[in-house]
Protein backbone atom coordinates (compact mmCIF):
# COMPACT_ATOMS: atom_id res chain seq x y z
CA UNK A 1 0.00 0.00 0.00
CA UNK A 2 1.31 2.99 -0.83
CA UNK A 3 1.68 6.26 1.55
CA UNK A 4 -0.76 8.39 -0.39
CA UNK A 5 -3.10 4.89 -0.35
CA UNK A 6 -4.18 5.01 3.39
CA UNK A 7 -5.96 8.60 3.70
CA UNK A 8 -9.46 7.76 3.76
CA UNK A 9 -11.49 9.33 0.31
CA UNK A 10 -12.63 13.20 0.31
CA UNK A 11 -16.64 11.57 0.55
CA UNK A 12 -15.63 8.62 3.11
CA UNK A 13 -19.17 7.48 4.24
CA UNK A 14 -18.47 5.46 6.86
CA UNK A 15 -19.85 7.63 9.48
CA UNK A 16 -22.74 9.54 8.46
CA UNK A 17 -23.04 11.63 11.53
CA UNK A 18 -19.23 12.75 10.88
CA UNK A 19 -20.35 12.54 6.51
CA UNK A 20 -23.45 14.84 7.77
CA UNK A 21 -21.44 17.22 10.27
CA UNK A 22 -18.87 17.94 7.40
CA UNK A 23 -22.17 18.56 4.83
CA UNK A 24 -23.65 21.75 7.17
CA UNK A 25 -20.10 23.02 7.45
CA UNK A 26 -19.51 22.75 3.50
CA UNK A 27 -22.64 24.64 3.15
CA UNK A 28 -21.89 27.25 6.20
CA UNK A 29 -17.71 27.27 5.66
CA UNK A 30 -17.10 26.69 2.17
CA UNK A 31 -13.94 27.63 2.45
CA UNK A 32 -13.02 25.63 4.96
CA UNK A 33 -11.12 22.27 4.52
CA UNK A 34 -14.41 20.13 5.41
CA UNK A 35 -12.93 16.48 4.59
CA UNK A 36 -11.67 13.71 6.12
CA UNK A 37 -7.80 15.28 7.47
CA UNK A 38 -5.01 13.19 5.91
CA UNK A 39 -1.86 12.35 8.28
CA UNK A 40 1.18 14.77 7.49
CA UNK A 41 4.57 14.28 7.94
CA UNK A 42 8.02 12.42 6.79
CA UNK A 43 7.35 9.40 4.84
CA UNK A 44 10.36 7.86 6.45
CA UNK A 45 8.98 9.03 9.83
CA UNK A 46 10.71 6.51 12.78
CA UNK A 47 7.95 8.62 14.82
CA UNK A 48 4.05 8.22 14.49
CA UNK A 49 1.63 10.52 16.39
CA UNK A 50 -1.49 9.73 16.77
CA UNK A 51 -3.83 12.27 18.15
CA UNK A 52 -7.78 12.34 18.63
CA UNK A 53 -9.45 14.13 15.69
CA UNK A 54 -9.77 17.18 13.66
CA UNK A 55 -10.95 20.44 15.87
CA UNK A 56 -13.68 21.87 13.98
CA UNK A 57 -11.66 25.32 13.34
CA UNK A 58 -8.17 23.88 13.63
CA UNK A 59 -7.18 20.95 11.12
CA UNK A 60 -10.86 20.54 9.53
CA UNK A 61 -10.72 23.91 8.68
CA UNK A 62 -6.86 23.78 7.42
CA UNK A 63 -7.00 20.34 6.23
CA UNK A 64 -3.50 19.56 7.97
CA UNK A 65 -3.60 17.62 10.94
CA UNK A 66 -3.36 19.48 14.59
CA UNK A 67 -2.94 22.89 12.32
CA UNK A 68 -4.97 25.99 13.70
CA UNK A 69 -6.00 23.90 16.87
CA UNK A 70 -5.11 24.90 20.23
CA UNK A 71 -3.58 21.45 21.14
CA UNK A 72 -1.53 22.53 17.75
CA UNK A 73 0.52 25.14 19.51
CA UNK A 74 1.92 22.63 22.03
CA UNK A 75 2.50 19.89 19.39
CA UNK A 76 4.00 22.01 16.82
CA UNK A 77 6.46 23.83 19.52
CA UNK A 78 7.56 20.78 20.99
CA UNK A 79 8.61 18.93 17.31
CA UNK A 80 10.41 22.04 16.68
CA UNK A 81 12.51 21.67 19.63
CA UNK A 82 12.99 17.92 19.54
CA UNK A 83 14.45 18.75 16.29
CA UNK A 84 11.66 17.28 14.05
CA UNK A 85 10.56 20.30 12.17
CA UNK A 86 12.13 22.35 9.58
CA UNK A 87 10.38 26.03 8.76
CA UNK A 88 7.94 27.45 10.92
CA UNK A 89 4.72 26.40 12.42
CA UNK A 90 2.07 29.19 12.08
CA UNK A 91 -1.39 27.60 12.01
CA UNK A 92 -1.68 27.37 8.19
CA UNK A 93 -1.38 24.79 6.03
CA UNK A 94 0.76 26.97 3.69
CA UNK A 95 3.22 28.01 6.44
CA UNK A 96 6.27 26.00 5.02
CA UNK A 97 6.37 23.64 8.14
CA UNK A 98 7.67 20.06 7.47
CA UNK A 99 8.37 17.50 9.46
CA UNK A 100 11.49 15.64 9.51
CA UNK A 101 11.52 11.66 11.26
CA UNK A 102 7.59 12.37 12.53
CA UNK A 103 4.78 12.34 11.28
CA UNK A 104 0.96 12.81 12.88
CA UNK A 105 -2.11 10.88 12.29
CA UNK A 106 -5.71 10.95 13.77
CA UNK A 107 -7.22 8.09 15.42
CA UNK A 108 -10.34 9.34 13.93
CA UNK A 109 -9.75 11.76 10.56
CA UNK A 110 -13.07 13.59 10.85
CA UNK A 111 -14.53 16.55 12.86
CA UNK A 112 -16.91 15.02 15.51
CA UNK A 113 -19.67 17.13 16.92
CA UNK A 114 -17.82 18.30 20.56
CA UNK A 115 -14.49 16.95 19.64
CA UNK A 116 -16.22 13.71 21.34
CA UNK A 117 -16.41 10.32 18.43
CA UNK A 118 -18.28 7.39 19.17
CA UNK A 119 -17.07 4.45 19.68
CA UNK A 120 -18.63 3.27 16.63
CA UNK A 121 -17.23 5.75 14.66
CA UNK A 122 -13.61 5.15 16.20
CA UNK A 123 -14.16 1.16 15.13
CA UNK A 124 -15.27 2.73 11.71
CA UNK A 125 -12.22 4.58 11.23
CA UNK A 126 -9.55 2.28 12.76
CA UNK A 127 -8.79 0.60 9.30
CA UNK A 128 -6.94 3.69 7.68
CA UNK A 129 -5.19 4.19 11.39
CA UNK A 130 -4.27 0.20 10.34
CA UNK A 131 -3.12 1.11 7.05
CA UNK A 132 -1.49 4.52 7.73
CA UNK A 133 0.89 2.57 9.97
CA UNK A 134 1.77 -0.66 7.78
CA UNK A 135 2.74 1.57 5.48
CA UNK A 136 5.22 3.95 7.24
CA UNK A 137 8.24 1.00 7.11
CA UNK A 138 10.52 3.03 9.17
CA UNK A 139 8.70 3.38 12.32
CA UNK A 140 10.43 2.88 15.85
CA UNK A 141 7.93 4.49 18.15
CA UNK A 142 4.10 5.60 18.40
CA UNK A 143 3.29 8.37 20.56
CA UNK A 144 -0.10 8.59 21.47
CA UNK A 145 -1.79 11.11 22.53
CA UNK A 146 -4.45 10.42 25.27
CA UNK A 147 -6.64 7.03 25.95
CA UNK A 148 -9.19 7.28 23.04
CA UNK A 149 -5.78 7.35 20.89
CA UNK A 150 -4.02 4.51 22.96
CA UNK A 151 -6.97 1.86 22.98
CA UNK A 152 -7.95 2.00 19.12
CA UNK A 153 -3.81 1.82 18.47
CA UNK A 154 -3.65 -0.96 20.81
CA UNK A 155 -6.69 -2.48 19.52
CA UNK A 156 -5.30 -1.65 15.39
CA UNK A 157 -3.09 -4.36 16.40
CA UNK A 158 -5.41 -6.89 17.51
CA UNK A 159 -3.33 -6.59 21.04
CA UNK A 160 -5.61 -6.19 24.55
CA UNK A 161 -6.26 -3.50 26.24
CA UNK A 162 -5.43 -5.21 29.45
CA UNK A 163 -1.74 -5.90 28.17
CA UNK A 164 -0.99 -2.43 28.13
CA UNK A 165 -2.92 -0.05 30.03
CA UNK A 166 -3.05 3.86 29.68
CA UNK A 167 -1.06 5.75 31.94
CA UNK A 168 0.94 9.41 30.73
CA UNK A 169 4.49 8.56 30.39
CA UNK A 170 4.49 4.87 30.22
CA UNK A 171 6.23 3.07 27.33
CA UNK A 172 5.32 -0.08 25.89
CA UNK A 173 7.11 -2.65 24.30
CA UNK A 174 4.65 -4.07 21.61
CA UNK A 175 5.26 -7.16 19.89
CA UNK A 176 5.66 -5.60 16.56
CA UNK A 177 8.90 -4.98 17.91
CA UNK A 178 7.56 -1.12 18.04
CA UNK A 179 7.54 1.12 20.99
CA UNK A 180 4.72 2.95 22.08
CA UNK A 181 4.43 5.74 24.50
CA UNK A 182 1.27 7.49 26.03
CA UNK A 183 1.03 10.85 26.75
CA UNK A 184 -2.30 13.11 28.07
CA UNK A 185 -3.39 15.08 25.06
CA UNK A 186 -1.93 18.27 24.39
CA UNK A 187 -5.71 19.99 24.42
CA UNK A 188 -6.27 23.49 25.75
CA UNK A 189 -8.45 21.90 28.53
CA UNK A 190 -5.46 19.64 29.85
CA UNK A 191 -2.76 22.31 29.21
CA UNK A 192 -5.66 24.96 31.22
CA UNK A 193 -6.05 22.61 33.75
CA UNK A 194 -2.33 21.58 34.68
CA UNK A 195 -3.07 18.00 34.26
CA UNK A 196 -0.40 18.41 31.55
CA UNK A 197 2.10 20.96 31.70
CA UNK A 198 4.77 21.82 28.99
CA UNK A 199 7.48 20.35 31.01
CA UNK A 200 5.75 16.49 31.19
CA UNK A 201 5.10 16.99 27.56
CA UNK A 202 8.72 17.30 26.67
CA UNK A 203 9.92 14.79 29.40
CA UNK A 204 7.86 12.25 27.24
CA UNK A 205 9.73 13.08 23.83
CA UNK A 206 13.35 12.90 26.00
CA UNK A 207 12.21 9.58 26.49
CA UNK A 208 11.22 8.72 22.91
CA UNK A 209 14.83 10.50 22.03
CA UNK A 210 17.03 8.31 24.43
CA UNK A 211 14.86 5.22 22.85
CA UNK A 212 14.83 5.68 19.35
CA UNK A 213 18.08 7.91 18.47
N1 LIG B 1 -6.26 18.49 16.08
C1 LIG B 1 -6.02 17.27 15.54
O1 LIG B 1 -5.78 17.14 14.34
N2 LIG B 1 -6.04 16.24 16.35
C2 LIG B 1 -6.27 16.31 17.65
O2 LIG B 1 -6.24 15.31 18.35
C3 LIG B 1 -6.53 17.60 18.20
C4 LIG B 1 -6.51 18.66 17.39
Amino acid sequence: MTIEAVDPPKECNRCPRLRNFILDHRENEPDWFNAPVPSFGDKTARLMIVGLAPGLKGANRTGRPFTGDYAGDLLYATLGKFGYTTGNYDKRPDDGLALKGAMITNAVRCVPPQNKPTGEEINNCRPFLINTLNAYDKLKAILVLGRIAHDTFIRALGEKLKDYPFTHAASHELSNGLMLFDSYHCSRYNTNTGRLTEEMFEAVFEKIDNEIR
